[in-house]
């Protein structure tokens, strides 16, 4: 939003929020460094777009949050597992198992659009401006709990049961 006041002429005029330059009352955008500086209204749909940002901003911030658990959970999971199971015959096999389901499986939750544009930059040529509809993005983050569950379940099962 941007400050009105008053110039010695008389006439109000505008100050750039960004750079500080004053501007006519009537410009739209700033003369010095183009930033929008016509009149915001605070509107109803305003307010909702706010909100909506607001409720991006939590979401982006408890996705951050999910990120660092899960990172950290799937290092403990591997250190606990050289630990315990480094010696035994089938280790790497394993753990390239794992790994494997354990990359797919974030991919699927934390990026799904990677996977998306992998399995059908073939079929789609204009690859980059389809989005994958909710429902695929919902399927994609379950399918992916459940890989990186399987990833992860291989590893401590492996190191702690006698198979
Ligand atoms: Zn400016």
């Amino acid at each position: 939003m941007c400050l009105i006041i008053g110039d010695l002429g008389g006439n109000s005029m505008k100050i750039c929020p960004k750079c500080n330059t004053g501007n006519s009352d009537n410009a739209l955008k700033c003369k010095e460094c183009e930033a929008y500086i016509g009149k915001i209204e605070v509107t109803e749909s305003s307010k909702i777009v706010d909100e909506f940002n607001m409720k991006e901003k939590r979401r982006e911030k408890i996705k951050q949050i999910a990120k660092i658990i899960c990172i950290a959970f799937i290092i403990a999971s591997y250190v606990l597992f050289f630990i315990v199971a480094f010696s035994k015959e089938d280790f790497f096999i394993v753990l390239f198992s794992s790994i494997l389901c354990v990359i797919i499986g974030y991919l699927n939750i934390f990026h799904p659009e990677i996977l998306f544009r992998l399995k059908y930059f073939t079929v789609i040529d204009n690859i980059d401006d389809v989005e994958p509809s909710d429902i695929y993005l919902l399927s994609s983050k379950l399918a992916g709990v459940l890989l990186l569950l399987i990833g992860t379940v291989i590893v401590y099962v492996y190191a702690f049961f006698p198979l």
